[in-house]
């Protein structure tokens, strides 16, 4: 059997931050990174957009500011961005705040989601270029901690000390884990709302700012803003019964003006926290997501604004035409959001957007599209031993679905600091 100082679980920013802090801390420790794909299927995959500024993807449960800057400072040498330039910042504040809402200037870099990949491929070169052993298309299925053991579909494997990040979609794999671990965890946050499809034209601010951070009333935000080459795309979950439900989310290509299609889209989303007597939001997220699902026929939900305001589903016969003048990037089903969406979170989402219309007016055109559900589940929160993200001896948890990232650069900075505890057991 195979034995390594490291084993670090995905190929995320998580793990990428984890091996190469590893290795800049204990050049001959042994690495080995599985992942059950052959590229990591996270942000870094999809758009990779990263964010360069506290708090942006760093939860504020695990993190303060300056602990937060030390580690992207480490980052920022590692990944060498490009920052994105921005202006006309000042006046979009001034309006935010007119209305109670801020506008959060960030710094930002957008590489798009074939630029990813290729940063992916890079970094994997890097990793084996410095002795790391990488192990694509094998999937961690269990832990023995007794034995320091894990077994994949392919083996078993031996580990001083071991990282998890298995990301947002490793959400129910993790609490498998933590059952075989006897790890206590909450689930009760969620982050729910829907994704804006609109023409530029209707939403102009991104040519000032790419990825514009509004914050409104009732913990409503605008996340993951596409534009240029942007698309609209679903992902799949399911639950622990097999179930499939669908979340949307958007990505853009690298800038490229002959490939533009003239659109933008962006997230607008509600943070949920449950007390007592619920306790799983993870399950709440699937009921929304299998409700959605089962009136879309199998896909996620469109509503043009105009017949959102008009308070009438939108159909197929009608969704394009006339003011209607942009054909959706997704596939979904004309329906109407307002059925399948929780009326608390949609009064505020769409409070959120009069807001939005106010500071950047146009974006409530009748063509704007709503797409729902957008769902955000990376609520696990382990109960951590240590600020090395340690869940019990030798094992460490780290990333977007443990809960101590939401965002590129944080997972990275996540990933650097659970490497720190986990160096002391070489
Ligand atoms: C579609 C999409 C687009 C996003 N876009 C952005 C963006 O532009 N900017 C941004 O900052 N954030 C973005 N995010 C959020 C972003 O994914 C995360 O913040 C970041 O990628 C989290 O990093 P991670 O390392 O925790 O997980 P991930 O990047 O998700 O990586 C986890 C890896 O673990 C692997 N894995 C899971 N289970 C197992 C197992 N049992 N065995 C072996 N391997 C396993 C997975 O295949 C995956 O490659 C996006 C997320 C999604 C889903």
């Amino acid at each position: 059997m195979d034995r390594y100082d490291a084993i670090i679980i995905g190929s995320g920013p998580a793990g990428m931050g984890a091996a190469f802090s590893i290795l800049k801390r204990k050049k001959d420790a042994s690495i080995l990174m599985l992942d059950k794909r052959k590229y990591s299927t996270g942000g870094m995959r999809n758009d990779c957009k990263m964010n360069f500024t506290f708090p942006i993807g760093f939860p504020l449960e695990y993190w303060n500011e300056d602990e937060a800057n030390r580690y992207l400072d480490e980052v920022t040498d590692f990944l060498k961005p490009d920052i994105l330039s921005k202006s006309n910042i000042s006046t979009y504040q001034a309006r935010a705040e007119r209305l109670g809402c801020s506008l959060l200037e960030i710094r930002q870099t957008h590489l798009g989601t074939d630029g990813g990949l290729e940063l992916i491929k890079k970094l994997q070169e890097m990793l084996e270029e410095n002795g790391v052993t990488l192990s694509l298309g094998e999937e961690m299925l269990s832990i023995d901690n007794e034995k320091k053991t894990i077994t994949t579909n392919r083996r078993e494997i031996g580990y001083k000390s071991i990282l998890i990040a298995p990301g947002r979609q490793g959400f129910h794999f993790l609490q498998d884990v933590m059952h075989q671990l006897g790890v206590n965890y909450m689930d009760n946050i969620i982050d729910v709302g829907i994704r804006v499809e609109t023409r530029i034209e209707h939403y102009p601010i991104v040519k000032d700012y790419y990825d514009p951070k509004f914050y409104f009333k009732e913990k409503v935000r605008t996340f993951c803003t596409n534009s240029g080459n942007a698309h609209v795309v679903k992902e799949q979950y399911a639950t622990e019964r097999g179930d499939i439900w669908y979340s949307v989310n958007g990505h853009a290509f690298k800038a490229d003006e002959s490939r533009n299609n003239g659109l933008v889209n962006f997230a607008l989303l509600k943070t949920v926290r449950f007390t007592e007597p619920l306790a799983s939001g993870q399950t709440f997220a699937e009921h929304l997501g299998l409700l959605a699902s089962l009136m879309g026929g199998g896909k996620p939900l469109m509503q043009r604004v105009g017949d959102f305001r008009l308070g009438r589903r939108s159909k197929i016969a009608t969704f394009n035409g006339d003011l209607y003048d942009f054909k959706p990037s997704l596939d979904a089903s004309p329906s109407d959001i307002s059925l399948a969406m929780p009326s608390k979170i949609l009064r505020y989402i769409w409070s959120a957007m009069k807001n939005l219309d106010t500071i950047v007016p146009g974006v409530l055109h009748p063509s704007t599209i709503m797409y729902y559900p957008e769902i955000k589940l990376y609520a696990n929160k382990p109960e951590y031993r240590d600020g090395n993200f340690q869940v019990c001896e030798s094992v460490f948890f780290a990333g977007d679905g443990a809960g101590t990232s939401r965002g590129i650069t944080g997972a990275w900075a996540s990933g650097i600091r659970a490497s720190e505890g986990m160096i002391r057991y070489f």
